[in-house]
C-alpha cells in the first residue's frame, strides 16, 4: 500500500517562483541542467497532450486518482524511469480505488491488479504517483498494487501473477528497464519505508521468470513480410 504520509514537493516553491519569472534574474548558469529539465514540464505550452481517459498499457480499464495523490510530471523526459515497485493493497480492489480516489489519503498507485487479473490504471505513468513513501523512488518508478493480504498466500492467484508480469514486462520494454531483481523490487526494499508488503507469500522467483517470458514472447515478423 502507498505511503500514508503526504509526499510533497520540497522543491515546490523555489520551482513556482523560479517558473514565475525569476528565472531571467537568477540566471540559466546558476541552474543546474537536472533542475532545469525538472522544471520544464511547469512551462506553459510544453506539456505532452493528454487525452482523457487514456491509459499505458492497452486492456488497462482508467479510473482516475485523485490529483492530491500523484504529481504531473512529464516522464520519462523529466526523470528517468528505472524501477518498478510491487505493492499489495492489504483490502480489496474497492477500497483500494476509494482510498486513492480520496484527496486526504495522501498516496495512489499507478496500477492494481485484481485477482481476476483485471487491471486498472488510476495514474498515468508519465505522472509521479505517491506509492513509495520515499520521493527519489516515486520518481523514478512505476508502482503496481495487488489485491490482497500479505499475510494470505490465496490472494495472489494464477490470473493475478500472469496479468501483472505482462504489465511490468511492458512497463520494462517501455523504460529499457533490466528485467531483475534489483530493478523490478518489493515496497519493502524502498529504503526507508516500514511498508512489508509485498511479503513472504509473493513469489519472486516466479513473478520474475514470467516477466522474461512474456518480454521475449513478443511476436516475431515472419521472413514472407519483409
Ligand atoms: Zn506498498
Amino acid at each position: 500500500m502507498g505511503e500514508r504520509k503526504r509526499d510533497s514537493d520540497r522543491k515546490l516553491g523555489r520551482r513556482a517562483l523560479l517558473v514565475g519569472g525569476a528565472v531571467a534574474a537568477v540566471g540559466t548558469a546558476a541552474l543546474a541542467r537536472e533542475e532545469l529539465a525538472h522544471l520544464w514540464w511547469r512551462l506553459p505550452g510544453v506539456e505532452k497532450p493528454r487525452v482523457a481517459g487514456a491509459v499505458d498499457f492497452r486492456g488497462a480499464r482508467w479510473v482516475a486518482a485523485s490529483s492530491a495523490n500523484y504529481r504531473r510530471a512529464d516522464r520519462p523526459a523529466d526523470y528517468s524511469i528505472d524501477r518498478v515497485v510491487v505493492h499489495v493493497t492489504q483490502g480489496g480492489y474497492r477500497s483500494a480505488v476509494q482510498v486513492f480516489q480520496d484527496p486526504g489519503h495522501g498516496a495512489a498507485s499507478h496500477y492494481i491488479v485484481r485477482k481476476d487479473g483485471r487491471i486498472t490504471q488510476l495514474v498515468r505513468e508519465l505522472d509521479v504517483a505517491f506509492h513509495a513513501g520515499n520521493r527519489e523512488y516515486n520518481e523514478r518508478s512505476v508502482g503496481i498494487e495487488h489485491e490482497g493480504f500479505v499475510e494470505r498466500a490465496s490472494s495472489f492467484t494464477d490470473e493475478m501473477y500472469a496479468a501483472s508480469a505482462r504489465l511490468t514486462a511492458a512497463i520494462c520494454g517501455r523504460y529499457g528497464i533490466p528485467v531483475d531483481r534489483k530493478h523490478i523490487i518489493g515496497h519493502v526494499e524502498v529504503p526507508g519505508t516500514d511498508h512489508t508488503d509485498p511479503g513472504r507469500h509473493w513469489d519472486w522467483d516466479r513473478y520474475l521468470r514470467l516477466v522474461r517470458e512474456t518480454s521475449t514472447d513478443r511476436p516475431k515478423a515472419s521472413a514472407s513480410a519483409v
